[in-house]
């Protein structure tokens, strides 16, 4: 499979930055055997969009529930998807610590966006307390089964993110994350059969361009979800660079 790299904008970005952003990345050497995808805030879908036609996948970084009706504030799939949207990340740990949502929701979710023609990129991570633990094989397995609750294996990315690497500096070392790839990826094979060996396992927390290399140099590490790295085009493009070498 290709390598997917996926930038999580969070709530980051104005119309200055797309229209910087998409001047650099048109700089840059077109990337072969890697798909990358933007996921801007919401209110810039169709700006990214236009800017990034046929350069970069358009994402979103939530999604409804429910497929429409009175609930003010929230996003279908399906809208997602008539404004070019690919991917949803659904479940990222500041939705399930800020907003609460749960395992079940999650499912709910990707079950949502899954009907809608998106890819579901379902986030799953310990905390630092449960790896100090030596809880965190346990406790992802238990969070990826709950959140894929009925959740078809199509078009399904898994991004494994220990919360305690995300937005530190801190990464899981290459050791650590293939390791967890390894776990997911047996409770894939367990949950779906043989169509757990073909969904797309990516890692996210501090990955940036000076540790992409090594990261996607591991096994079971089939690209990355990256946040902070991905605001400025140069250091995305190294990492969907790196994940292009590894992929050659
Ligand atoms: C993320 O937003 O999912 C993330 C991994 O952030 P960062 O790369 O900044 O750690």
């Amino acid at each position: 499979m290709a390598g997917l790299v996926i930038a999580n904008w969070k709530m980051h970005g104005s119309l200055a930055l797309i229209e910087e952003f998409s001047q650099q990345w048109r700089g840059l050497p077109q990337l072969s055997e890697v798909d990358a995808v933007l996921c801007p805030p919401t209110p810039y879908l169709v700006a990214v969009g236009e800017a990034f036609e046929g350069l970069l996948l358009l994402g979103a970084q939530n999604c409804a529930e429910q497929v429409e009706g009175a609930f003010t504030g929230e996003v279908a799939s399906q809208m997602l998807a008539e404004m070019g949207c690919k991917y949803v990340i659904i479940g990222h740990s500041e939705r399930r610590s800020l907003h609460r949502e749960s395992d079940a929701q999650v499912a709910i979710k990707a079950r949502t966006a899954n009907a809608a023609g998106l890819n579901p990129v379902v986030c799953v991570g310990e905390a630092l307390e449960q790896r100090e633990a030596g809880q965190q094989d346990a406790v992802v397995s238990e969070q990826l089964l709950g959140s894929l609750a009925q959740v078809p294996c199509d078009n399904l990315v898994v991004a494994y993110e220990p919360i305690w690497a995300i937005g530190t500096g801190r990464t899981a070392s290459p050791v650590q994350a293939d390791d967890m790839h390894g776990v997911i990826r047996q409770r894939l094979q367990e949950h779906f059969g043989a169509a757990g060996s073909e969904i797309p396992i990516i890692y996210g927390g501090s990955v940036k361009p000076e540790n992409a290399g090594v990261l996607f140099g591991c096994d079971n590490i089939d690209g990355a979800l990256v946040g902070g790295a991905s605001l400025e085009a140069k250091s995305f493009w190294q990492i969907a660079s790196a994940a292009s070498a590894g992929r050659a």
